[in-house]
This record gives structure tokens, sequence and C-alpha cells, in this order.
């Protein structure tokens, strides 16, 4: 502050000096007028300068502080370091707070935030779809009066976010969400949401499979252990009884059997996502294969045709894609009446390599078509027991498929027969 006084007061005392040397020469009422006159001039610098810092003021801007003079110049540069450092730092939290709200709107989560109130502050992209909020019109609105569902009511007020809450957006029936309240700063709160339709999806799918095996397992375990009691009460074997009761086992050990075995084919397939050991296929030979295996399993019922179209081979796991196709083959002889046609079929499509099963069984209706291939989805359950069947052939035979990158084509009209063709890509070929 010392360093303020000196220079106005050393101004001062330079314009008092020309009047000091004026007074002997002209005397007293000229040097005092001249003093006066310097004192006006000294005191217009200032307006002047006062007037720049006013207009300034209107609109403080780094670029236009004005350049001031004499005592003016260090405040002005004092006032210029400020504005800059102001404005550097204003500019530096305005980076932050955007890639803040980059990072947030990129988030696969949906994010909320909420002041003390529960009043939405801001949201992202994904909120505003899961909870069917728009942030333009609803900042500022309660979240429990968007979100009019008692579960996420109570949650909101139980003030106990340490678990999350798993609930069915009210907007979108079909999301399932897991939702989590995370407290911060001045008693906001920051609401996640996690879209877990997915999850769920599989879960049911692990709890209907689970419950779908033991189903399938506990019926001929039941009948299995029905005639084993009725053997062991039996007082005098009636020996035609007792192997028929043998024989009924013996067809409930095989259905047994067989449904281990297509549970282990499809674990075996679902515990790599990629083919194993891929080889050429001789596709000619194992057609041939197929149908000698089909000769066996209809026993004549049925009229059987190999249709070779092409002669080429096929890239893939040849012990995957018997399985495959042999399912379907199966599956034509299983569901064509006595007397029925059935056609094998290997040829070229539009570069790709179609193999294919028509019938002329019993057909399928349109709704079931898109189902086929969920596990242990039968359109007539009794049938498929009866023909020793596990409703997990189809699915078997998607999975190597799809392994293959080939896709399942079904096509059928009931009382007709079906046609079901697996497609594979040129380059498999
Ligand atoms: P399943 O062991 O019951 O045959 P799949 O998964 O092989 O199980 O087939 C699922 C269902 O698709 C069968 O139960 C049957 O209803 C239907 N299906 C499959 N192939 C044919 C076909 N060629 N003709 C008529 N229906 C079929």
């Amino acid at each position: 502050m010392s360093n303020f006084w000196w220079r106005p007061l050393l101004t001062v005392g330079l314009l008092a000096l020309f009047p000091l040397i004026l007074w002997p020469i002209a005397g007293a009422v000229p040097a005092r007028i001249v003093f006066g006159i310097l004192l006006l001039l000294y005191l217009l610098h200032h307006l002047r300068n006062l007037k720049a810092l006013a207009e300034w003021l209107q609109k403080p801007d780094a670029g236009s502080v004005p350049h001031g003079s004499g005592l003016w110049e260090p405040v002005f540069a004092a006032l210029y370091q400020s504005v800059r450092r102001q404005s550097d730092n204003q500019r530096n939290l305005s980076t932050a707070l955007e890639r803040f709200l980059l990072a947030g709107e990129a988030m696969p989560d949906g994010i909320v935030m909420l002041n003390g109130s529960g009043q939405i502050e801001w949201c992202n992209p994904v909120a505003e779809v899961q909870f069917g909020i728009k942030l333009e019109r609803d900042r500022g609105q309660w979240m429990n009066y968007l979100i009019r569902n008692t579960q996420f009511i109570d949650y909101l007020a139980a003030h106990n976010y340490r678990e999350p809450l798993i609930f069915k957006s009210t907007r979108n029936r079909a999301l399932t969400l897991s939702i989590q309240l995370i407290p911060f700063g001045d008693e906001q709160k920051l609401l996640i949401s996690r879209d877990i339709t997915q999850l769920e999806r599989v879960e049911t799918m692990r709890r209907d499979f689970v419950a779908n095996v033991s189903h399938e397992l506990s019926t001929p375990l039941t009948v299995i252990g029905g005639f084993l009691e009725t053997l062991a009460d039996m007082e005098h074997f009636d020996e035609t009884q007792t192997r028929h009761h043998l024989n009924l086992m013996h067809d409930q050990a095989t259905r047994m059997q067989n449904l281990v075995k297509d549970l282990l084919a499809l674990s075996k397939l679902e515990s790599t996502h990629t083919v194993h050991r891929e080889e050429k296929i001789d596709m000619p030979r194992l057609m041939r294969e197929l149908l000698a295996d089909a000769q066996v399993l209809s026993a004549g019922r049925h009229h059987l045709q190999l249709n070779l179209a092409s002669e080429r081979g096929l890239l893939g796991n040849e012990e995957e894609l018997r399985s495959a196709f042999g399912n379907l083959v199966s599956n034509a002889i299983r569901y064509t009446p006595e007397g029925g046609e059935i056609v094998l079929q290997w040829e070229e499509w539009e570069g790709e390599g179609v193999f294919s099963v028509q019938d002329s069984g019993i057909g399928i209706e349109p709704q079931h078509i898109s189902r086929l291939t969920e596990r242990f989805y039968r359109v007539d359950r009794s049938r498929s027991r009866e023909t020793g069947g596990t409703g997990l052939g189809l699915a078997i035979a998607k999975h190597a498929l799809t392994r293959h990158q080939a896709r399942l084509e079904i096509e059928s009209t009931p009382g007709k027969g079906s046609t079901f063709s697996a497609c594979f890509p040129a380059r498999r070929l």
C-alpha cells in the first residue's frame, strides 16, 4: 500500500512545482490558476480511466480490459490477470463438466441425479428411455410422481439402499430393471438403473430347463419304481406278466438314456462357442450313410429317396453335423405316417450349400414353427414320447448349425408335410 501513495503524491508535488516557480515571476493569482488547471487535468485523467473501467464492467471480458496509464496501469494489469485466471478456471470447469456429461451419456446404465427432495436434476439418455422421462420437460419433477410403482416409491422412501430393487418398468413391460440409489454430496442421490431383461430371461430359461429335465426324468423313474414295487410285492411270478413289466421298464430306461445322451450332446455344444475340429466332409458319403440309418429307423415303413444335386464337400465338424442332420432325418421318419415319402437332398442354391429333409408327414401349424428349436418344445407331447423323442433334437440341430454359421429353415403345411433345410454359407463349400 505504501507503494501506492508515493506515485500520486509525487505527481501532485510535480504539478505544484511549476506554479511555485511561476509565483515569484507572475504573481500568486496566475500561479494558483495554473495549479488549478493542472489539478483539473489530473482529475480528468482519472475520470477518463474510471469511465473506461465503468464501460468495461458492463461487458467484462479478458480480451477487452482497458489499457491504463499512470496509477491505473497496475490496476488494469491486475484486473486483466484476475479475469484471465477466472476465465481459465471457468474453461477448465466447463471442460470437466462437459467430459462428465459425455461420460454419463455414454454409460450403458441409466443415471438420474436427484436432489434432497427427490427431484430430477439431470439424467442420461439411457435413463430417459428406461423410465420414459424427458430431461427438458421433467427437470425438477419428483421421481416418485413420474414412476408410479409402489415398489419403487417404497424403495425411495425406505432409505435403505444396500440392495438393488428389481422391478418391471411401468412404461415398457418387457423391460426388467435393477435399480440402486447411491446417496452423495449434500443429500443428493444417484439413481443407477441397469437393464437386466436378458439376464432375467436367461435365469428363467435355466429354471425352466431344470424343471423340464426333472419332469422328463421323473416320469420314467415313477414308472420303473411302480413296476419294481409290483414285482417286489408279487408272491408268485407270472412269467408273461413279469416279462411284459420288464419290457416296459426297459423302454423307460431307454427313454432316460436317450434324454441323458441328448443332454450331454447339448452341454458339449454349449461348452464352447466355436467348432473344435474342422475337416472337409465328403457330403455324398455322409448323405448315403444318413440314408442307410434312415432305412434302419424306418424299417421299411416309408419310401426313402436320396437326391444328390451336388458333389461338393462341406467344411465343418462331421460329428456335430451328423448329429444335426440325423435329428432332422429321424424327425421326418417319426412324424410321417407309414407309407409316406421322405427325400434327403444335398444341393447348391444361390451359392449356399443346402442340406434338406422333406417329408409328407403330419406337418406343423404355423404358430409353432418359431418355437420348435426351444428345448423341450413339442407340438404333440404324446406323439413325441411315443416315438422316443426327447424334445431336444431340434435344439441340438440348431445349436450345431449356428456354430457352423448355418441357418435352419422350416417350411410346413399341416397334413401335407414339412421341409427342414440347413443352409451353409458359400465359404464352407
Ligand atoms: P422331439 O424329440 O419331440 O421330436 P424335436 O426337438 O426333435 O423334439 O422336435 C420338436 C417338435 O417339433 C416335435 O415334438 C414335433 O412336434 C415337431 N417336429 C419336428 N420335426 C417334425 C416333422 N418333420 N414333422 C412334424 N413335426 C415335427
